[in-house]
């Protein structure tokens, strides 16, 4: 019997079935505790309160409605995978659905990089094309090495899923989760900017991928999350020091090499 609400679920107000993440046991670890429950649609006791819509789409239109649970009974054959294992069907779709936001991102800043260029080529302000002055040459040349950077790590990323390498799998999807939202959200504003009022307005699709860009930093985890995964992952691959100077402390590196080369050094200076 299912009871609680939850804000923000994809497609629960069309889709046949929705996906319930809850506690079933609340005596052991959240992350241990906590399983997934297939509810048909339909089914007494899901509540939509509302659907709060995206920002740019009037209120009450969008599908991420908010749903309240009330003496939900569903069957106990519903529950996905075993009790307790919803943190560990969670990341397993979780990894797939980040890349795949990254692949949809990678489109968006292409177009964005298109739409930017044909600008320049194409606008004339005080005798010249955009595309000749140096502030806009910045534009396109920063925007262009910032998504090809973001296409590497994205294919990186791939590859190791498809490798099977679950560690580094996990960095990297977490470090394209962070760069989607910095990219995006920097080249779609160039574009839009680039655009003048005709950027701003209903009439370019540049102020609607702009109204995705704060949804990229947020949805399936906001940035700070990744960041930490990325910083976790990242420190494993290092050990502490002992004692009280690191290991590139200059002072010391130059006593080992004068102690390892003295030989040499004292031929070079002619004492020997
Ligand atoms: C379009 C969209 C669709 C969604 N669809 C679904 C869905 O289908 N199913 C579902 O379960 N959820 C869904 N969500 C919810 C989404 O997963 C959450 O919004 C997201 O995980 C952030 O949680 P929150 O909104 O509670 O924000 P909070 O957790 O309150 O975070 C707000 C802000 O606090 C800061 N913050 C949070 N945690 C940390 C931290 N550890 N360190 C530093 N700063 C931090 C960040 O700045 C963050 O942006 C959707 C969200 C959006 C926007």
């Amino acid at each position: 019997v299912i009871d609680g609400e939850k804000f923000f679920s994809s497609h629960a107000d069309f889709a046949d079935f929705i996906i319930c993440m809850a506690i079933t046991d609340p005596d052991v670890p959240v992350h241990q505790g906590a399983s997934m429950i297939l509810i048909p649609a339909g089914m007494p006791g899901v509540n939509i309160i509302r659907t709060p819509g995206l920002g740019g789409e009037p209120l009450g239109h969008g599908h991420h409605p908010y749903i309240r649970y009330e003496s939900c009974r569903v069957p106990e054959e519903n529950l996905l995978g075993g009790p307790g294992q919803a943190f560990a069907i969670a990341q397993t779709r979780l990894g797939g659905g980040r890349i795949h936001h990254a692949m949809r991102t990678m489109a968006m800043v292409k177009n964005a990089l298109r739409m930017m260029c044909e600008r320049a080529l194409s606008r004339r302000t005080q005798g010249e094309l955009l595309a000749k002055k140096q502030m806009v040459q910045d534009a396109i040349a920063t925007s262009f090495i910032q998504i090809e950077q973001f296409r590497l790590l994205v294919l990186y990323a791939a590859w190791h899923i498809d490798k099977g390498h679950r560690d580094e799998a996990r960095t990297f999807i977490a470090a394209v989760k962070v760069q989607m939202a910095e990219v995006l959200h920097d080249v779609v504003r160039r574009s839009l900017h680039l655009h003048g009022a005709l950027g701003c307005s209903n009439e370019m699709p540049l102020a609607r991928m702009w109204a995705t860009v704060p949804v990229m930093g947020i949805a399936d985890g906001p940035t700070e999350v990744h960041k930490v995964t990325v910083a976790r992952q990242v420190l494993k691959g290092y050990k502490p020091y002992e004692g009280l100077w690191p290991p590139d402390f200059l002072p010391d590196r130059v006593a080992e090499a004068k102690a390892k080369f003295a030989k040499f050094l004292d031929v070079e200076v002619g004492n020997l």
